[in-house]
């Protein structure tokens, strides 16, 4: 699933396709898609309307339009929008096309089909999660204080709080692993068993670990492209993700995984207490 890293780098690749671009039409292939409102009202309304901006929050991306009106999108697991040119074939599992002024189309592709989209702004309808989402991992609000006082009176397991979009808006199974480790901080400890050292250790984590993926342009194992096609190159430099079995990059030890929050979750026996 494309967690915050990715997600800004498919806001920046739409950038130069999108904005200035009048839609003409949109065709909606996959109805169940369209949060709000009904999507032949969608389609409709979003016909003649002016990109002006992307924006993103947490794994949501909001495409403005004229009139203080938005596009808001999750890709969830496997969504992704690619800009075409016109003369291009449709790509594969194209669930809604909007066909913009000027050379290209922007398609909406999904393969497992869990990304959502919802007309914003024309009516008092609002997304609950998107409202709902705390601080970005590189928001000043974001502290060691933020974390631990958010934690009081709670019993969770580390992985699934930070996990939780309204405490930690942009983190999902991947940058929440890598964050674990960076920190020595095993998925599976209670937040009420938490130091101080650790709120610190593990918030300097989150920041790190967020930063890299930004700087590769994000994560690709199976899915994840850009508004361009393109991968990023974060999977080379992960740690624990995707390594269950292997030799932990820093102590040697196998690197063991479990089931955490519903997820899996690989960590070092050795390095995280
Ligand atoms: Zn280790």
């Amino acid at each position: 699933m494309p967690e915050l890293p990715e997600v800004e780098q498919v806001r920046i690749s739409l950038l130069p396709h999108i904005v200035g671009k009048t839609i003409e039409k949109v065709r909606v292939d996959l109805p169940k898609m369209i949060l709000h409102p009904e999507p032949e009202i969608f389609a409709r309304q979003l016909q003649g309307a002016r990109f002006t901006g992307v924006q993103r929050r947490g794994k949501y991306l909001r495409l403005d339009l004229e009139k203080g009106c938005w596009i808001l999108i999750h890709l969830r697991m496997t969504g992704a929008l690619l800009a075409l040119p016109k003369t291009a074939p449709e790509p594969p599992f194209t669930r809604m096309a909007f066909f913009l002024s000027g050379e290209e189309n922007l398609y909406f592709t999904d393969i497992r089909t869990f990304g959502v989209a919802a007309l914003v702004g024309e009516d008092s309808w609002r997304d609950k999660g998107y409202e709902g989402l705390g601080p970005e991992p590189l928001d000043p609000g974001l502290t060691p204080g933020y974390l631990r006082e958010k934690a009081r009176g709670k019993t969770a397991v580390v992985k699934a709080f930070i996990l939780d979009q309204t405490i930690l808006a942009g983190l999902g199974n991947i940058y929440a692993d890598e964050a674990l480790f960076a920190a020595g901080i095993r998925p599976t400890r209670r937040v009420n068993r938490m130091t101080r050292k650790d709120w610190e250790a593990l918030t300097l984590a989150i920041r790190d670990v967020i930063r890299q993926g930004l700087e590769h342009h994000g994560t690709t194992f199976r899915n994840y492209q850009d508004a361009d096609g393109n991968m990023g190159d974060n999977s080379l430099y992960l740690q624990v993700y995707h390594r269950k079995g292997r030799p932990c990059k820093r102590c040697g030890a196998l690197l063991k995984q479990i089931k955490v929050a519903g997820r899996g979750s690989v960590y070092c026996p050795h390095c995280q207490k």
